[in-house]
């Protein structure tokens, strides 16, 4: 195994993804809450037979954002059309997705908060009144007309609701945010995708990755993957909990499912930074991060286990951290 395997970035291949994926609300475990308003919405915009409102889905990256915003389109029977905020450079390319919607199609833009402000602007009267200025003619001659576009739902996820501007924010009729999953409902999870995989695997197996997949579905879903290598390779093919721990420590992630990079960033705060207080960008640096990534990625997990506290002076390491590192506080 490579020194720096990481499980989060490790690709896992499209079809893999499409075939793992939840299709419907019923297939999705977990959310709840999240959940439960959505079929409300959906249904109530099926019966109106109208388009239905913008949605924002604000979380950690691999919650399901995306699977939900697919999960939606299909309840609706419409196509969803997806595109990534930071792809988009100009306003004529999203004049152009935007005329190419279908009655009531939803429109996912994925770190919609990376979105270029030119871009985000041309955004409101489309979300607003379905309708869209373009630019016609050449020259002395041109001049912006407005055009009326398919009514359509757009669909924004971000790892960073915070970082939207409030004109784009308020155009949201519905904000929803994801939550860390608890291992039971990971647990789940993994039970559907052994099974979709046709792999064997022992409940205690499905444990210990639920365990260890940082409340994460798109890691609990890699980390199955990687074990079921193992199995084949090293066992019979079944995943039993041997081969589980046996994996999961070859991947590096340890017994709290901590990977080395969450770990390295518990040492250089209490190393390097005597436990902290220490600025984000001091980590990043030390580890050779973006800030952005540590924030986003790295850090919501650790403080949600109560390895790091944020405070105003910086980041703090707690003394679960110590204790899990097997260092002393004093
Ligand atoms: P995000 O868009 O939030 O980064 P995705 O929607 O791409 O996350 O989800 C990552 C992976 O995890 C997908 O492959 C999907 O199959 C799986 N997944 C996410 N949430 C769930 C869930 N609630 N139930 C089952 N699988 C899920």
């Amino acid at each position: 195994m490579p020194e720096d395997f990481d499980i989060r970035n490790n690709e896992i291949d499209d079809n893999f993804e499409e075939t793992i994926r939840p299709k419907r609300f019923d297939d999705f475990a977990g959310q709840k809450s999240v959940v439960e308003n959505l079929k409300i919405f959906v249904k109530a915009a099926l019966l109106r037979e109208e388009a239905l409102d913008h949605i924002l889905l604000h979380g950690p990256p691999g919650l399901g954002k995306t699977t939900l915003a697919n999960i939606i389109a299909n309840e609706l029977d419409v196509s969803m059309h997806y595109v990534s905020g930071p792809s988009l450079e100009k306003p004529g390319e999203l004049a152009g997705i935007l005329t190419n919607l279908g009655e009531r199609d939803v429109l996912f833009i994925d770190e919609i908060h990376r979105l270029k402000a030119i871009v985000e602007e041309y955004l409101y009267s489309a979300m607003e009144d379905y309708k869209i200025d373009i630019v016609i003619d050449k020259g002395p001659a041109a001049r912006s007309v407005s055009i009326g576009i398919k009514p359509f739902t757009l669909i924004g996820a971000t790892t960073r609701s915070g970082l939207l501007t409030n004109p784009l924010l308020s155009r949201f009729g519905i904000k929803l945010h994801l939550e860390y999953y608890e291992p039971e409902v990971l647990g789940i999870i993994i039970k559907r995708s052994a099974k979709i995989l046709k792999v064997q695997i022992y409940d205690d197996a499905v444990n210990e990755i639920a365990r260890r997949s940082r409340g994460t579905p798109r890691i609990a879903n890699a980390l199955l993957r990687r074990v079921r290598d193992f199995a084949q390779i090293k066992g019979n093919g079944t995943i039993d909990l041997e081969i589980t721990k046996y994996a999961l420590k070859a991947l590096n992630i340890d017994k709290n499912g901590l990977d080395q990079i969450d770990n390295k960033i518990l040492s250089i705060i209490i190393d390097k930074f005597a436990g902290g207080p220490v600025g984000i960008k001091n980590i990043a640096t030390s580890l050779g991060e973006d800030p952005k990534t540590i924030e986003d990625v790295y850090e919501p997990f650790l403080i949600k286990e109560g390895y790091i506290k944020r405070t105003s002076q910086g980041r703090v390491a707690t003394e679960l951290a110590y204790k899990h590192l097997g260092k002393s506080l004093f």
